[in-house]
């Protein structure tokens, strides 16, 4: 399996300039297209590109803090509580149903060892791993992601996240997130490796 990229790997996307999150689209969606990849008939988010492609493609910044040929994480520009990230396969997937097993076990493992480093960087109580599939079910992006997200001894247990709730936070915010999980992730002990 390949090696993750170290911290010296990844500096080079800290050097990119703003990410311009200020004209990222709400991701609020006004259609919907029946799933083409997908076995399961599923609607997802109507979508002219896809973010996360864009990404993984290097044409728009993004705060990575781990990446191999499988999969990624990065910090979600709508922090839900702080330090949420975000786990996906580096192939446009649109769904959990569209994973095949060797590429489900990469990205669960990915969302665990990250979900330990951020609890450890941000002293979190707690943590959520969750995703979503289809419009119906909240998916905003049509691209398989996790969310990893932190949650703290004022948090409110029972709160659903909503993307449209949360503003981008800066690019500079998230790069300081980044850099926290990475030294967690460096420091880490966890057997998780991918
Ligand atoms: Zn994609």
């Amino acid at each position: 399996m390949a090696k993750l990229a170290d911290a010296q790997d990844l500096k080079s996307w800290d050097s990119k300039e703003s990410c311009g999150f200020d004209s990222h689209p709400r991701h609020s969606s006004v259609g919907c297209d029946e799933i083409a990849v997908s076995l399961m008939p599923i609607l997802l988010p109507k979508q002219d590109f896809c973010w996360f492609c864009r990404y993984l493609a290097g044409e728009h910044p993004c705060a990575f803090v781990l990446r191999n040929d499988q999969v990624a994480a990065w910090v979600n520009v709508r922090q839900y509580e702080r330090g949420s990230i975000l786990i996906a396969p580096t192939a446009h997937l649109p769904t959990v149903f569209d994973l095949d097993a060797n590429t489900l076990a990469a990205v669960y493992t990915t969302a665990a060892r990250v979900g330990k480093a951020v609890v450890r960087a941000f002293g979190a109580a707690g943590l959520n791993i969750f995703q979503n599939n289809g419009i119906f079910a909240g998916q905003s992006i049509a691209h398989h992601h996790v969310h990893v997200v932190p949650r703290y001894t004022s948090s409110e247990p029972r709160r659903m996240f909503h993307s449209d709730d949360y503003e981008p936070v800066s690019w500079e915010e998230q790069l300081a997130i980044a850099r926290d999980v990475r030294m967690a992730l460096g420091d880490s002990s966890s057997n998780l490796s991918t």
